[in-house]
């Protein structure tokens, strides 16, 4: 693993340590009741959403870390399953999670150089709000390792995404026009195809109307372009 990340890893995680600690005094440096439930929900989320940008075993992408060989007395073929050490080094407990008003238009922010994730007050009830945060944590994760498995998880969400909703290829038509994204961005930052599939996949898995992950009042747009007739 680079050693610059390592070193990152190693300081998130300490810090993280002492901002959740159960034995510190409550202080403005460390979490409130309510920023330790914000945490332990992320972790909760993680499991039942996120093995897959996680690039867990047992999920969609799990068989791309495998490999194969013979095991040289039975000559039987074994399957190792060979994790990413960047990935294996991460734990939500790395993410500051702070309740704070963010200003009208803002529900919540994932700032990546403080690795802390803000929720405005009013949101913190919203488990969507806070799983589209984790979508960019995730992310931002991705980005530090080979560029390679960002695409191998795109193309498995693809298909399975594409499973769901028919005419996938023309809410991704739509999102990959520079002009939309050049929207989305002024909005709210970048939302990658990457980041619209997972979303894609969360809503589904949750029962959501599409969009409602993404937020910016996406869904009605989504509703839109999916039932465009041609
Ligand atoms: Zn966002």
């Amino acid at each position: 693993m680079d050693k610059e990340l390592e070193n990152d890893f190693y300081t998130w995680k300490k810090r993280g340590e002492e901002y959740y600690s159960p034995f510190s005094e409550k202080t403005v440096d460390t979490a409130s009741p309510e920023e330790d439930d914000v945490n332990s929900r992320m972790y909760d989320f993680g499991e039942r959403f996120f093995s897959d940008m996680m690039f867990e075993q047992d999920s969609i992408v799990g068989k791309c870390l495998e490999c194969k060989s013979k095991d040289g007395n039975s000559d039987r073929e074994v399957t190792d399953y060979i994790p990413i050490p960047e990935l294996q080094s991460f734990s939500y407990d790395m993410i500051i999670c702070k309740i704070k008003s963010l200003g009208k238009d803002y529900m919540a922010c994932f700032d990546s150089k403080e690795m802390s994730l803000t929720i405005s007050p009013n949101y913190t009830d919203r488990d969507y709000v806070i799983l589209h945060e984790m979508i960019h944590i995730h992310e931002f994760l991705l980005s530090k390792i080979n560029a390679s498995y960002r695409d191998i998880l795109f193309y498995e969400l693809y298909k399975k995404v594409g499973n769901s909703i028919n005419n996938i290829n023309k809410l991704l038509d739509s999102w990959c026009n520079g002009v939309n994204q050049l929207g989305i961005q002024q909005k709210g930052g970048i939302h990658s195809p990457l980041f619209l599939l997972k979303s894609l996949d969360i809503d589904l898995q949750c029962g959501y109307k599409l969009g409602t992950t993404m937020g910016y009042s996406c869904s009605t747009e989504f509703e839109k372009v999916l039932n465009a007739q041609k």
